[in-house]
């Protein structure tokens, strides 16, 4: 490790001690800025490495609910006010039995460069609980929702700090987040969630547009390597939000998606992933993954297997944090995979991205690849302040220029860099840039 970021990584991991997925991140992306920090000097001077990996607000807080049998339930919860050099804090609120505070600070760091990169003014935030949604009524996620907001209400805000979905958090929990927010406050401030109900402040496109911006980041990625989406065979892990809406805009342009998955395996289609039948069972019926071979006997559900088993073009890990180690893209990279499209945050461990660029496999980085939705929250925030909705064909045509221009940006300063194809550096660049010059213009 280059001894200019050695000190910030001995910081975080001294103050941060046990949250390996935080100290990762932060590792992942220090080690892109190397040449950036030999060249400018000036920010190593104004310790903006130091202000960038402390949060500037992290609040801890107590969920008590009542469960279905009258039980009192304690979870835990978290806002992580990462850094608003940009724009207010701003990034999604996610529900996993796994969620700690290690986990919110990746994902609030990672969330600072993403929002830079989509070009629209949002800094980066981050929060969650370690509550399961898996298994719960109806009324017991109202309850949770309505207590975890009855706290959350005091640290947020339109010009504050805008909270959104992750992983647990979909439309119904935004639904009841806002209305426990509108009866403690009183008033109807639709901008301060987004993700929102389409009658009620929210926009178009924003459940589409995180697969979808995956779709047209990596449509991108390949046209500048002279490559296509067009029958390609595709695996995607994961089947929530994400990866339904990548399948979908990847089917669009052509390709075969033959896998997806869920925390307990995957299923196999070599005719093709019937979409429909993914969609009724993951978004009506919120069941497992294996309920598809009911439907489509040819397929086949393989339970605890490894999706990155099965050969494949293009690879979209969808679904969580460390989802694709070395063993995996070893697997992936022996069976002839080209590109890697990250549409969970975090997917790949360091040390299978390395082995991806080692055998130059095109890889679209999630902070730039997953910002669509984001970004497709940005404009709802525009949308909410104007008084005024857009047509799905305007947000998505707003969504395919931004996600086009990320491309270029993080290709530019690629290139830049003298680090061409390199993507992942791209964006860590591009995305640190415009922060730390924000930070340098308002003063320490
Ligand atoms: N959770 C999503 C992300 O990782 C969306 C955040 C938002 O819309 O604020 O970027």
């Amino acid at each position: 490790m280059s001894p200019i970021i050695e000190k910030y990584i001995e910081i975080v991991k001294k103050r941060n001690p046990g949250e390996i997925e935080f100290h990762e991140a932060v590792e992942e992306v220090l080690e892109s800025l190397v040449p950036v920090l030999e060249k400018h000097h000036e920010f190593v001077e104004n310790g903006i490495i130091e202000r960038l990996i402390e949060p500037e607000r992290q609040i801890t807080f107590a969920v008590p609910w009542i469960d279905d049998n009258g039980k009192v339930q304690v979870n835990r919860g978290f806002r992580v006010q990462f850094n608003s050099a940009i724009g207010p804090y701003k990034g999604g609120l996610r529900f996993h039995p796994s969620v700690y505070i290690g986990i919110i600070k990746f994902l609030g760091f990672e969330q600072i460069f993403k929002n830079s990169l989509t070009g629209l003014p949002i800094g980066g935030g981050k929060g969650g609980a370690d509550f399961d949604p898996k298994g719960k009524s109806e009324r017991e996620v109202m309850r949770f929702c309505q207590s975890f907001m009855t706290e959350l209400q005091r640290h947020i805000g339109p010009d504050i700090d805008v909270p959104a979905g992750d992983i647990g958090v979909g439309g119904r929990e935004i639904g009841y987040l806002f209305g426990q927010y509108k009866r403690i406050k009183g008033n109807f401030q639709n901008g301060v969630l987004t993700g929102k109900g389409i009658g009620w402040g929210g926009s178009l496109v924003r459940t589409q547009a995180t697969g979808y911006g995956i779709i047209y980041f990596v449509r991108e990625m390949l046209k500048a390597n002279n490559e296509t989406i067009k029958n390609k065979k595709v695996v995607i892990s994961g089947s929530g939000n994400v990866a339904i809406y990548a399948c979908e805009k990847a089917q669009y342009y052509g390709a075969k998606v033959v896998a997806m998955s869920d925390s307990n395996g995957y299923i196999l289609d070599e005719d093709g992933i019937k979409l429909d039948t993914v969609k009724k069972i993951k978004e009506v019926e919120r069941k497992r993954i294996k309920e598809y071979v009911k439907y489509h006997t040819n397929a086949k559900y393989v339970e605890g297997g490894c999706i990155w088993e099965i050969p494949c073009d293009i690879a979209l890990p969808c679904a969580t944090q460390n989802d694709i180690n070395a063993e995996s893209a070893q697997k992936l990279i022996d069976n002839g995979v080209f590109a890697v499209g990250e549409g969970a945050n975090m997917p790949s461990t360091i040390e299978a991205i390395k082995l991806f660029q080692k055998n130059n496999i095109l890889l679209a980085p999630a902070k730039a690849a997953n910002a669509g939705g984001v970004a497709t929250s940005a404009l709802e925030m525009s949308q909410n302040s104007m008084r005024l909705s857009w047509t799905a064909e305007e947000v998505d045509a707003k969504l395919d220029g931004i996600m086009t221009n990320i491309f270029k940006t993080c290709d530019k300063a690629s290139k830049e860099y003298g680090m061409p194809k390199n993507y992942v550096a791209g964006a860590n660049i591009a995305g640190f840039l415009k922060v730390a010059n924000a930070m340098m213009a308002q003063g320490v």
